[in-house]
């Protein structure tokens, strides 16, 4: 390969996804895959996603299912513990893994609280822990975190959920001041409204899809497809010397 020209090649690498099992998780987890990388899948449920686990290595990748629940800092370590066991190190971390619970700020509940944090916040913090501590031993790694739109602007009723977001946004700029002596990157990709099935029950209804439209100026929702272009160029060489930086994936959402 030409040091001339960027390389967007993740062949022979090694890529953990964590909630990977549908939606942006899954979309990213075959991206990955198809620009070369063999995937360890972070699941909520290790007896899910074999039908995932197939498509990747029909793409002839390998792949390894892992019991990976985010709000349990055990399973957290052992999972990773079992994919550096399995492939020897581990190059890509994309903290995906996500909950956006409807929360109207006047109703929440401390254990409402607790539970987005636990998963989108203190989940994203443990595994980039985890995983980090492998990038620092074997001198390389690619975080990438899926932050949100909603952590640069407010949406009605995810009060928590755009709290989280907003962390995660400073968090990945913490992570990459403090880890860029290891050769780690930190990134994270902010997306808009998805089609996926986290977000298929609200954009299902005509009124409230034409309604996050006519905020995107490019015009329409996004498919996971979208974010996952993102996801494979922050993990690329052509990447980097980015690092700390939030990739607004979002129509022009924000910018209008
Ligand atoms: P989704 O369709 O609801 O999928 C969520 C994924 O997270 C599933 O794989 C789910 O696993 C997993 N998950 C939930 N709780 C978990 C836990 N405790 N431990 C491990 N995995 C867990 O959501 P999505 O729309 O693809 O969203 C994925 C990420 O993108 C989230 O971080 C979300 O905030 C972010 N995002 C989404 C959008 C959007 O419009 N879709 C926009 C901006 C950002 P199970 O299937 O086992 O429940």
């Amino acid at each position: 390969m030409s040091k001339d020209y960027p390389n967007f090649s993740l062949a022979g690498q090694i890529a953990l996804v964590t909630g990977a099992s549908r939606g942006l998780g899954r979309g990213c987890a075959l991206a990955l895959a198809h620009a070369g990388a063999d995937i360890a899948l972070g699941l909520r449920d290790v007896n899910t996603a074999a039908d995932l686990a197939a498509e990747i290595e029909a793409l002839g990748r390998r792949v390894l299912r892992l019991q990976m629940d985010m709000t349990r800092l055990d399973q957290i370590r052992r999972a990773v513990e079992q994919a550096v066991a399995h492939f020897g190190r581990i190059d890509i971390l994309l903290n995906n893994a996500g909950v956006g619970p409807p929360n109207p700020a006047e109703q929440v509940r401390e254990e409402d609280f607790d539970f987005t944090l636990g998963v989108n916040l203190k989940g994203t913090y443990f595994a980039s822990q985890a995983v980090g501590r492998q990038m620092i031993a074997q001198k390389y790694g690619r975080i990438i975190n899926m932050s949100s739109q909603a952590g640069l602007v407010a949406l009605p009723t995810e009060s928590v959920y755009c709290m989280t977001k907003a962390a995660i946004n400073h968090l990945t700029k913490c992570l990459a001041v403090e880890w860029a002596p290891h050769h780690i990157t930190v990134n994270a990709v902010a997306p808009t409204f998805i089609k996926t099935p986290g977000t298929e029950k609200w954009l299902d209804d005509p009124d409230f899809k034409a309604s996050v439209i006519a905020r995107i100026p490019l015009g329409r929702v996004g498919e996971p497809v979208d974010v996952a272009g993102a996801v494979v160029f922050l993990a690329s060489p052509a990447a980097s010397l980015i690092t700390g930086a939030t990739l607004l994936i979002d129509g022009g959402w924000t910018a209008s």
